[in-house]
C-alpha cells in the first residue's frame, strides 16, 4: 500500500508539472491583451469570413419564427459536427447547447438567437427571405453567424481555454422567452457569467456600445376585453357604451407613469390597440384594447401590472362595462430589465478596448427597448452590448424590424471575435484569480 500511495503522489506531480509548463508555454496566458486583436484577424480572414456570410445568408433565406427554429437548429449542428463540437439538443425545443474547452469547470457562456419575425421582407436582394410574411429583420442570423464563427475560433484554440465555453443558441427571444426555457432547462446551472449582443444600426461599424447597470427596460403586455352592451348609435340610453368606457380606461391608464411613479423611475404605459365597431350607426357590444408597460426596475413592473389591471377593470364598472385583463404571460412573459453586471462591464471594456481601441467602446444610455437576455441576468452575472455596423459602404441602414432591414455583413468577424475574446479572457482571468497568491493564503487561512 505504501508503495502504491508514492506512486500516487508521482503521478500527481507529474501531472501537475505538465500542466504547469504547459500553461505557462501558452502564447495567450502570457500575453492575454493580445488576444482579442488575434482573435478579430483571424475572423477577418477569408476561410472564417466567407464561411460566417454562408451561414447568415443560408439561415436569411429561411427564416423560422420563435420555437420553430427546426432548419436553423440544423443548420447549427452541422457546423458543430463539423467543427467536433460537442452538444446537447434539443434544449427547450430547437435550441442547441455547445461546449468547446476541457469540459471541466469553470464555464462562461456566449448565447446567440435564433428566431425571426412575422414581416414581409422588402429587400430586393439575392439572398431574400424566401418564406413570404416571415424575415429575420432583428438580425438574429447574424447573430447565430457569429457565435458558430466564435465557436471555430475557440475550437481552433480550445487548447488554451482554462475551462470551457457554453454555446449557447436559444429560440424565441422575439417575445416567446426562450431564454427562460433555457434557463429552466437547467442547462446553465454551473456557468459564471454570460455574454450576449446585437447588432444595431445606428452606431458605426467597429464600435460597440454598453454600460453598468440598468440597460433596457423590462418589459410586459396586457390585452383587455371591455364588454357592455351594443345597440343603435341614436338611441345611447338603451345601450352601455364600451367606446366610450374603453376610452376613459386609456386616459386613466396614462395617469399611471404621469402621476403615480418616480419621475426618476423612468417607465412607460403604452395602448397601441384599440378594436371596436364596425358600423357608424352602432354601438358594439365590446373593445378589446391592448398595449404594453415598460419599467427599468422589478418593483416597478409588479406594480404597473397591477395597477393597470385596477383602473382597467375600475373604470369599466364607473361606466357599467365589465372588463376583464389578459398579461399573455403564457405566450409573452414579462421580461426583466436587462441589467449589466458591473465587474463584467469592466472585463468588456478591457477586451474590446484591447480589440478595437478604447475610444471605440462607447457609454450608452438606457432604454426602453427589452431583451430576453434579461433571464439569464437574473440567474448569472451576464452582460449584454451592442455592435456597430454603419459606414460608407453600408449606406444607409434602417431599424431592426423594418421590413427594409438590412445587416453590414463587415460586422460578423467583430461579433465573433468579441465573443471569443471575452470568452477566453474571463477564463484566463478567472484562473489568475483563483490561482493568484493572496487568493491563496486566503485559503490557507
Ligand atoms: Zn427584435
Ligand atoms: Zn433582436
Amino acid at each position: 500500500m505504501p508503495s502504491l500511495r508514492w506512486v500516487s503522489w508521482i503521478l500527481i506531480a507529474h501531472l501537475f508539472v505538465l500542466t504547469f509548463v504547459r500553461s505557462d508555454s501558452s502564447s495567450y496566458s502570457n500575453k492575454p491583451e493580445e488576444i482579442p486583436k488575434k482573435f478579430l484577424q483571424f475572423a477577418k480572414e477569408p476561410e472564417l469570413f466567407d464561411w460566417m456570410v454562408g451561414i447568415r445568408r443560408k439561415i436569411h433565406e429561411n427564416p423560422e419564427l420563435g420555437y420553430e427554429e427546426f432548419e436553423t437548429s440544423k443548420v447549427i449542428r452541422t457546423e458543430l459536427d463539423k467543427l467536433g463540437i460537442s452538444y446537447k439538443y434539443p434544449v427547450a425545443s430547437t435550441g442547441v447547447i455547445g461546449f468547446v474547452g476541457s469540459g471541466q469547470p469553470p464555464f462562461v457562456a456566449i448565447r446567440a438567437d435564433m428566431d425571426a419575425l412575422p414581416l414581409q421582407e422588402l429587400v430586393e436582394w439575392e439572398h431574400k427571405s424566401k418564406v413570404p410574411g416571415k424575415m429575420h429583420a432583428c438580425g438574429h442570423d447574424a447573430h447565430v453567424a457569429m457565435v458558430l464563427g466564435a465557436a471555430k475560433i475557440l475550437q481552433k484554440h480550445s487548447e488554451e481555454l482554462k475551462g470551457t465555453v457554453v454555446l449557447v443558441f436559444q429560440p424565441a427571444e422575439e417575445g416567446g422567452g426562450g431564454a427562460m426555457k433555457i434557463i429552466e432547462a437547467g442547462v446553465l446551472d454551473n456557468v459564471n457569467a454570460i455574454f450576449g449582443l446585437h447588432i444595431v444600426h445606428n452606431i458605426p461599424h467597429g464600435e460597440v456600445a454598453a454600460r453598468s447597470g440598468p440597460m433596457l427596460a423590462g418589459s410586459g403586455f396586457f390585452e383587455a376585453v371591455i364588454s357592455g352592451k351594443g345597440g343603435h348609435a341614436a338611441i345611447p340610453q338603451h345601450s352601455i357604451d364600451p367606446i366610450l368606457a374603453a376610452s376613459n380606461v386609456i386616459v386613466s391608464l396614462q395617469h399611471l407613469v404621469s402621476r403615480e411613479a418616480d419621475p426618476l423611475d423612468s417607465q412607460v404605459v403604452t395602448v397601441a390597440k384599440f378594436q371596436g365597431g364596425g358600423a357608424f350607426n352602432v354601438i358594439p357590444d365590446s373593445v378589446t384594447i391592448g398595449g404594453t408597460f415598460r419599467a427599468f426596475l422589478k418593483d416597478s413592473m409588479i406594480q404597473l401590472k397591477q395597477r393597470i389591471k385596477e383602473v382597467i377593470t375600475g373604470q369599466a364598472i364607473v361606466h357599467r362595462c365589465n372588463a376583464t385583463v389578459d398579461f399573455l404571460e403564457n405566450d409573452k412573459p414579462i421580461f426583466p430589465p436587462t441589467v449589466n453586471d458591473k465587474e463584467l462591464h469592466e472585463h468588456f471594456q478591457n477586451v474590446a478596448g484591447d480589440m478595437l481601441g478604447i475610444d471605440k467602446v462607447k457609454e450608452m444610455q438606457p432604454v426602453m427597448g427589452s431583451e430576453d437576455f434579461s433571464f439569464y441576468q437574473e440567474m448569472i452575472p451576464g452582460y449584454f452590448f451592442f455592435l456597430g455596423m454603419e459606414n460608407e459602404t453600408s449606406g444607409h441602414l434602417d431599424s431592426v424590424h423594418s421590413p427594409y432591414f438590412r445587416i453590414n455583413e463587415d460586422a460578423l468577424p467583430y461579433g465573433a471575435a468579441l465573443h471569443a475574446s471575452l470568452a477566453t479572457r474571463y477564463l484566463i482571468e478567472l484562473q489568475s484569480k483563483v490561482t493568484s497568491p493572496e487568493q491563496k493564503q486566503h485559503d490557507e487561512l
